[in-house]
C-alpha cells in the first residue's frame, strides 16, 4: 500500500516523554534525482533526512533547522535542510572515490556535524560535534548528550520498500521541565523503540506501529503533518549572489559564454542571466540601496 510522507506526533499519557515518527522515502527520492551519488552518500543524505525532518518538528517556533557533515574525506560535505512546514531539500559534495561499503568515517574522514537552527525572527543557534562514532545516529547522541539539551534519541531507518528506497524513523524526548522524569522510564522506552525494523516503518499504519512497540502504555498520536520535498531557490535569490561579483568577473563571463547560467545545486533548476538581466539587476540593486 501506497502511504504518504508524513511526520506524526505521539505523547505518552503516563509519563514526560514525547515521541514523533516520520516517513520520509517520496521526499528522499527528490532530493537524489537528479544526482549519481554512490549508494553509501544515498544512504548517508537519508540519514540526515530523516534526522531533520525529526529535529525540525521539536521546534517551538517558526524556522529551519540545516544538519551538515563536513569533513576531509571523499565526502566534503552532506546538507539537508528542513523548515517548520517539513519543506526538506538537500545535498552532497563528493571530491574523490567512496567505495560501495565506505563507513561514515571512510566517507567523511575527520570530519564534523554541525546543527544549526535559523528562527524566522530570533537569534541563530549552532551546534557542532565531532564526528567520532560509527553512525549517524550515534553522531547525534553524542550531540544531545554534549550539548545542554532535553534528552532525546533518534532512530533512524534506511533501506528498499516495494523496490524503491525509503527513508523513515522516530524521536523520543523527555518534555522541556520534566528533566526529573525518571531516566529508567526514558531508557525503558528507548529499548523498546530501538526494536522497530525499517521494513515495519516503511509498511505498517503508526497506530500498528505504536501498538507493537509500547503495548502496554497509553499513547496519545496527534494528527499528522505532511513531509515534501521543496526547494527554496529563486531566480531573486540568484541575482543577489549575482551582484556580489565583480562587474569585471561579470562581464568575463558573459564575454565568454554569452549568458550567466547558475544551477541550483538541490534542484538543478538553471537560472539563466543574459547583459541585459544583468544590468536590471545593477540598476535594481542602485534604487534598492537609495
Ligand atoms: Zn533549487
Amino acid at each position: 500500500m501506497f502511504k504518504q510522507d508524513q511526520l506524526h506526533r505521539f505523547l505518552f499519557e503516563n509519563y514526560s516523554v514525547r515521541g514523533e515518527l516520520v516517513l520520509a522515502s517520496e521526499t528522499y527520492r527528490h532530493i537524489l534525482e537528479n544526482h549519481d551519488y554512490p549508494q553509501p552518500v544515498q544512504q548517508l543524505l537519508g540519514e540526515l533526512l530523516v534526522a531533520t525532518s525529526l529535529l525540525t518538528a521539536t521546534l517551538k517556533f517558526d524556522g529551519d533547522i540545516t544538519v551538515q557533515i563536513q569533513g576531509d574525506g571523499p565526502v566534503k560535505l552532506a546538507v539537508i535542510n528542513g523548515n517548520h512546514q517539513q519543506q526538506m531539500r538537500g545535498v552532497a559534495r563528493i571530491d574523490g572515490l567512496v567505495s560501495e561499503n565506505s563507513s561514515l568515517k571512510q566517507m567523511v574522514g575527520t570530519g564534523y556535524m554541525v546543527i544549526t537552527i535559523t528562527p524566522t525572527h530570533g537569534e541563530r543557534y549552532q551546534g557542532v560535534v565531532a564526528l567520532e562514532s560509527e553512525t549517524l545516529a550515534e553522531c547525534l547522541d553524542d550531540y544531545f548528550r554534549q550539548s545542554e539539551q532535553l534528552p532525546t534519541r533518534l532512530f533512524i531507518r534506511t533501506g528498499i520498500q516495494d523496490g524503491r528506497i525509503a527513508a523513515s524513523g522516530m524521536l523520543l524526548q523527555i518534555l522541556p521541565a520534566a528533566e526529573q522524569e525518571s531516566t529508567d522510564v526514558f531508557d525503558h522506552l528507548v529499548q523498546l523503540t530501538a526494536t522497530i525494523k525499517g521494513e515495519e516503518l516503511f509498511s505498517l499504519e503508526v497506530k500498528e506501529i505504536l501498538h507493537r512497540l509500547y503495548h502496554e502504555e497509553d499513547v496519545v498520536l496527534y494528527e499528522p503533518q505532511p513531509v515534501e520535498f521543496r526547494c527554496t531557490c529563486s531566480r531573486q535569490r540568484c541575482a543577489d549572489t549575482l551582484v556580489t561579483l565583480s562587474d569585471e568577473d561579470v562581464n568575463h563571463i558573459l564575454q565568454k559564454d554569452g549568458n550567466i547560467n547558475m544551477e541550483c545545486e538541490y534542484c538543478g533548476t538553471h537560472y539563466i542571466f543574459d547583459a541585459d538581466d544583468f544590468v536590471e539587476i545593477r540598476s535594481e540593486k542602485k534604487s534598492r540601496l537609495h
